[in-house]
């Protein structure tokens, strides 16, 4: 057992038993022959022994038979619990979370404190059918916040968009921006299901709500291009799309390949490439400057797409730039030069395999496709694309 666990726990249970069990203690028993902390004593030392010599369990009986649940000992029952849990020991915070609300003792206050408590153990150890009880069960107490915050986490793990969105109005009722926006994504994800049923009315009206919530969420203009798209209303898919650029450059990499279909469909590649030119690659992404490459090769030729890209490579190096030179100058070289470009292929393709595409800000979570949602912190809006030399 590591000693900052031993010493947070001595640090827990030494008020406890100055406190609540000693004091106490001698007032109780002032004027009885026996003496309380004779009697108290030699229980807490053997709970300490317990815990020094890795034997959780068995402290932990000690000290719940030791510390009679009574209003002054509530709080340190809770922070033990806490303390179990915080080091993932699930079970032992559930034992005494469960021993504390069997006591007829508490106050309201109190068991609603402990109810929200078990819950939380019960989240934490995957049970959500459980947890969800407990948090459902506190709704109408002083603890209404806290326990939608929790449901919240349940409904957005299990995907259930609309309990998840009534709790959110409790838990963030004074914080509209974030309440705005986090629906909005919930209605975005409404809207991807019924694109899976290919249910595009449904789609259509799902955004529509998520627009009314955040008029500002890239998620939304890129889920709208796509069924513009999807209904070959091209200048529409491109008005959407193009909104990105406002809200945020760092997205727009995102919808190029798609962007580049709707002009091609509307006979206006030319218009594209214009367009490709004015965004500022610095703030947009590798994905930009492959999309004008392929258009240089389409429309001047192989060597000008090469020489734009060597300029482009000079300027922000990258191994996904790298491996479409290195694809391009395939197409010109003889065998000779061949077979050693394909040496260089086979490590370019590795570079481009193995790098970080999206990263969290926040908890710095890896990933290989866009998340809304960080799988690793579950923070909305905080995975972005990555800039940069290998993740590119
Ligand atoms: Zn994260």
């Amino acid at each position: 057992m590591p000693t900052e666990f031993i010493t947070g726990l001595l640090f827990l249970l030494l008020p406890v038993a100055a406190a609540s069990g000693w004091i106490a203690g001698r007032k109780k028993y002032l004027k009885s022959s026996t003496s309380y902390v004779d009697e108290v004593a030699p229980e807490y030392y053997k709970g300490l022994r317990y815990l020094i010599n890795e034997q959780p369990d068995k402290a932990i009986e000690v000290f719940l038979r030791l510390l009679e649940v009574d209003k002054d000992t509530v709080e340190v029952h809770l922070a033990l619990g806490n303390l179990f849990r915080r080091r993932g020991e699930v079970d032992r915070a559930i034992r005494i979370h469960q021993n504390l609300i069997a006591r007829p003792v508490l106050s309201n206050e109190q068991r609603a404190q402990s109810l929200l408590e078990l819950g939380v153990d019960y989240l934490r150890s995957g049970l959500l059918d459980r947890a969800e009880d407990f948090f459902r069960g506190l709704l109408d107490t002083t603890y209404r916040t806290r326990a939608a915050r929790y449901l919240v986490e349940i409904y957005e793990a299990e995907m259930d968009w609309d309990k998840a969105m009534e709790c959110a109005r409790i838990w963030l009722h004074d914080d509209t921006e974030n309440l705005n926006r986090r629906i909005a994504h919930y209605y975005c994800h409404k809207a991807e299901e019924k694109f899976g049923e290919n249910d595009l009315k449904t789609v259509r009206q799902f955004l529509k709500q998520a627009l009314k919530q955040d008029p500002d969420s890239v998620h939304v203009s890129l889920l709208e291009g796509r069924l513009e798209m999807e209904e070959e209303n091209y200048r529409a898919a491109i008005r959407a799309f193009r909104r990105i650029e406002k809200q945020n450059p760092e997205f727009i990499g995102e919808v190029l390949n798609d962007m580049k279909r709707c002009y091609r469909e509307l006979d206006r590649t030319q218009d594209f490439l214009e367009y490709l030119h004015q965004l500022p690659s610095s703030e947009t992404g590798v994905n930009h400057v492959i999309e004008m490459s392929d258009l240089i090769q389409e429309n001047e030729g192989v060597e000008s797409a090469i020489r734009f890209l060597v300029g482009r490579i000079e300027q922000l190096p990258s191994a996904k730039m790298l491996d479409r030179l290195v694809d391009l100058s395939l197409l010109t070289e003889d065998d000779h030069h061949r077979s050693k470009l394909k040496c260089f292929k086979r490590l370019t393709e590795k570079l481009v395999e193995v790098g970080t595409t999206y990263k969290c800000n926040y908890c710095g979570y890896n990933a290989r496709k866009l998340y809304w949602q960080c799988p690793g912190c579950k923070h909305w809006d905080t995975v972005k694309p990555v800039r940069g030399t290998t993740s590119e």
